[in-house]
C-alpha cells in the first residue's frame, strides 16, 4: 500500500516538473525539455533493469513505470501540441547519444593502464549493458512512436473517442507491444524474471491510465490559448546574451538590398563618393555605370511582380558575374542597377559592353522574350569634377541609351 503511495508521489512529480518545463517552451526555447527527456533516460533505463518492488499483483520497476510511461505521454504531447517534426528531434538525440556511448565505452579499453585507486573501481561491463539496453530501448522507442500516432490518429477518425480514452488507448496499446520487447531484452541481458513482465505491464497500462488524465487535465487547463506575448521572454542572463547574435544577423542585413542582396542605395551614396574622393587623391580615375532593364514594366504587367523580381534578381546576378573583382556594384531603385568602377577609362566600353552583351544572352525561361539593358558610363575626371555631377552624367548617357534604341551602351559627353 505503501509503496503505491510512494509511486503516485513519483508520478506527480514527474508529471509537475516536466509538464512546467514543457509548457515554458515557448519561452525558454523546446530544447531545455528535450534536454530534461535525455537526461531521464539514464537513470529510467537504470531502474526498469535493477529496481523492483513487490506489488500484489507481481514485481514491477517504479522507474520505468513511471519514467518510460511518461516519457511517452510527453511524446504524444509534443505530438499534440508540436507536430512529428519535433517530436522526431529527441527520438533521434536519443538512439545516437546511445550508440556513441557504446561505442566511447568500448574505446576505453584502449588505455592500457588505467590508475587503480582505492575505491574507483569503473565498470565498465555495466556501461557496455547500459549502452545496449539503452539502444534497444531507444530502437523500441523509435517504433513505439510511430504506432503511436498512427494509432492516434486513427482512433480519432473511427472512434471519436473523448480525449483521455484516445490518448489513453494509444498510450496502453504501445506500451503494451514495448513492454514485452523491451523484457525480452532485458531477460536476455540481465535475467529478470518472468514476473516482472506481468507486474510491468499491469502497471504500466495503470500508469497510462494516470497520465492521459493527467494530460487532458494538463491540455483543458494549460494548453487553451496560447502563451500572451510579453510573457514569451525569458528573463536570464541568456536571453542578454542572444542580444549579440540579433545584433549582428541584422547589422548583416543593414546596407544590403532585400531582393537581390547586393549593397543598397544609401551605401551607394556613401561608397561613391567616398571612391570618388580616394580616387581624386591618388589620381586615378572612377567610371559609373547606370544600368537600368529595358521595358521592365512590361514583363511587371503581363507576367506579374513575381516573375519580374526573378528577373530583377537574374540580371543582378548575370552583372555580378560579368564585372570585375574591384568593380562594386549597388541596386539603385527598383530596376536599375549603378556600378562603380575604379581606374578603367579606356577599357569602361569594353566592360559595359561585357555586361550588356552578358544580360542579353541569358536565358529566362519563364519569359517569351529576351532581357536587356541600356547602360550609360561616365568617368571621372573626364566628364565630371564631383559625385553629383559623375551621377548625373552618367543619367544623361543612359537616357541617350534608351532614345537610341535600348539594348546598347552610350557614354557621357566630355
Ligand atoms: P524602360 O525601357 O524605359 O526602362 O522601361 P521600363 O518599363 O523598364 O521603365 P520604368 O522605369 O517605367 O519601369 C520600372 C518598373 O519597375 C516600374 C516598377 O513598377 C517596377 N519595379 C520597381 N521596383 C520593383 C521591384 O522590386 N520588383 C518588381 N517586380 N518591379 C519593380
Ligand atoms: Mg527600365
Ligand atoms: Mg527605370
Amino acid at each position: 500500500m505503501f509503496g503505491s503511495l510512494v509511486l503516485l508521489a513519483h508520478g506527480i512529480i514527474y508529471f509537475i516538473v516536466m509538464g512546467s518545463i514543457f509548457r515554458a517552451r515557448q519561452s525558454i526555447g523546446v530544447g531545455v525539455f528535450f534536454c530534461l527527456l535525455g537526461t531521464m533516460h539514464f537513470l529510467e533505463t537504470y531502474l526498469a533493469a535493477t529496481f523492483f518492488i513487490e506489488l500484489p499483483f507481481g514485481l514491477i520497476s517504479p522507474g520505468s513505470t513511471v519514467m518510460f510511461t511518461g516519457k511517452l505521454a510527453f511524446f504524444l504531447l509534443l505530438y499534440i501540441k508540436e507536430d512529428a517534426e519535433v517530436m522526431r528531434q529527441p527520438i533521434y538525440g536519443l538512439l545516437s547519444g546511445n550508440i556513441l556511448m557504446i561505442a566511447l565505452g568500448l574505446l576505453l579499453r584502449l588505455y592500457s593502464n588505467p590508475a587503480s585507486l582505492p575505491g574507483y573501481n569503473p565498470d565498465l561491463r555495466f556501461i557496455d549493458q547500459m549502452g545496449l539496453l539503452m539502444v534497444w530501448g531507444s530502437l523500441l522507442l523509435f517504433i513505439d512512436l510511430i504506432a503511436l500516432v498512427i494509432i492516434y490518429e486513427r482512433l480519432g477518425k473511427l472512434v471519436t473517442t473523448t480525449v483521455p480514452g484516445r490518448i489513453f488507448i494509444s498510450l496502453a496499446l504501445v506500451l503494451s507491444f514495448d513492454q514485452a520487447f523491451f523484457y525480452l531484452g532485458l531477460h536476455h541481458l540481465t535475467g529478470v524474471p518472468e514476473s516482472a513482465f506481468y507486474g510491468g505491464w499491469i502497471a504500466k497500462v495503470a500508469a497510462a491510465a494516470f497520465f492521459s488524465l493527467m494530460m487532458t487535465a494538463y491540455l483543458r487547463i494549460f494548453e487553451r490559448e496560447p502563451l500572451p506575448v510579453q510573457s514569451r521572454r525569458a528573463a536570464d542572463v541568456f536571453d542578454r546574451l542572444t542580444y549579440r547574435h540579433r545584433y549582428e544577423k541584422l547589422a548583416e542585413r543593414v546596407g544590403r538590398d532585400a531582393l537581390t542582396g547586393l549593397q543598397d542605395r544609401g551605401q551607394f551614396d556613401a561608397k561613391g563618393a567616398a571612391m570618388l574622393q580616394a580616387a581624386s587623391q591618388s589620381g586615378l580615375s572612377l567610371s559609373l555605370m547606370m544600368i537600368d532593364i529595358d521595358h521592365f514594366k512590361s514583363i511587371n504587367d503581363s507576367r506579374g511582380h513575381v516573375v519580374g523580381d526573378g528577373v530583377i534578381r537574374k540580371v543582378a546576378e548575370t552583372i555580378v558575374a560579368s564585372k570585375r573583382e574591384g568593380d562594386e556594384l549597388f541596386r539603385y531603385g527598383g530596376e536599375e542597377f549603378a556600378l562603380l568602377c575604379p581606374q578603367m577609362p579606356p577599357g569602361a566600353m569594353a566592360l559595359a559592353e561585357r555586361i550588356r552583351a552578358a544580360v542579353a544572352d541569358s536565358t529566362h525561361p519563364e519569359l517569351q522574350r529576351p532581357v536587356t539593358v541600356s547602360i550609360g558610363i561616365a568617368t571621372f575626371p573626364t566628364h565630371a569634377r564631383v559625385f553629383r555631377e559623375l551621377l548625373e552624367k552618367a543619367d544623361a548617357a543612359l537616357y541617350r541609351a534608351k532614345a537610341s534604341g535600348r539594348n546598347g551602351v552610350v557614354g557621357a559627353d566630355a
